[in-house]
């Protein structure tokens, strides 16, 4: 059964969707709707095209968050010949430049989750067509949103949405809300302080890549416990003590916290 399109503010609505609980954002204007983010498969992406026409009829404007398929997979479905697609420049060129082995890692890490990923081998992703270099304003019609890249996080071109007329700041997969951040191409090192800047001007709702929409003392905390992983694994790195003992605590689980020293390592070791 479809999600139903939960009001954050004046205008601006998320929809949850239950398979890898992936938040969709829609910021309308009198001129377009922004979509920020595209689900993980055509069939995924039709039915948020058509949640989509019954809220907000009219031209869409797409944003992809990163380059993970569960965020741009639904690009084609829902644009059309002339559809602005924004993403950071890193997303724009890992989707353009190496479209196969996004694919192909998709489909390895998680064809088998849910059974609507079970094609994820066959997506074609269409790459964003606009770039983001730090920060870039669109006009929607008597609403202006800013598209804003922080700096190296979750992944290499992470893309904030702030829609300051309301608050709201859409972070993707920087936050995580009822599920850990997710370490497996993030920069664990740089993460805190591309968050930190991210959030300095939100005060309204905060809407996370998966899962409840949030508060920004809540995305303060979360930024608090990477920052605490982020300084176990300087000290570590150097100290010269092994990853597994840097994992063995800390905050997130184990599994986290491994990948996250991993990455973290790498990180440090340029
Ligand atoms: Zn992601």
């Amino acid at each position: 059964m479809n999600p139903a399109w939960q009001q954050v503010a004046d205008g601006v609505h998320v929809w949850r969707y239950p398979v890898l609980d992936v938040n969709v954002t829609a910021v309308s204007g009198h001129d377009a709707t922004l979509v920020v983010d595209t689900l993980s498969t055509p069939a995924q992406a039709d039915r948020l095209r058509r949640a989509l026409a019954e809220l907000a009829p009219g031209r869409l404007v797409l944003v992809n968050t990163h380059a993970h398929f569960d965020h741009c997979f639904g690009n084609a479905t829902l644009a059309g010949p002339d559809t602005e697609i924004w993403a950071h420049e890193a997303t724009r060129r890992r989707l353009a430049d190496q479209p196969g082995q996004v694919v192909a890692e998709a489909a390895a890490r998680h064809a088998d989750d849910d059974p609507e990923l079970a094609g994820l081998a066959a997506v074609t992703p269409l790459a964003p067509n606009r770039t983001v270099h730090e920060r870039t304003v669109l006009d929607l019609g008597g609403r202006r949103v800013q598209l804003r890249y922080g700096g190296r996080g979750h992944t290499d071109g992470d893309l904030a949405v702030l829609v300051p007329d309301a608050g709201v700041l859409v972070l993707g997969d920087l936050l995580e809300v009822d599920a850990p951040p997710q370490f497996g191409d993030a920069y664990p090192i740089s993460w805190p302080a591309t968050l930190a800047r991210l959030l300095r001007d939100a005060t309204g709702p905060v809407v996370p890549g998966h899962g409840a929409v949030v508060d920004t003392g809540y995305a303060r905390r979360q930024r608090d416990e990477l920052a605490e992983l982020a300084d176990r694994i300087a000290a570590g790195y150097a100290a010269g003590t092994p990853a597994e003992r840097v994992a063995a605590a800390g905050p997130f689980d184990l599994p986290t916290r491994r990948e996250a020293v991993a990455r973290g390592y790498a990180e440090l070791a340029g």
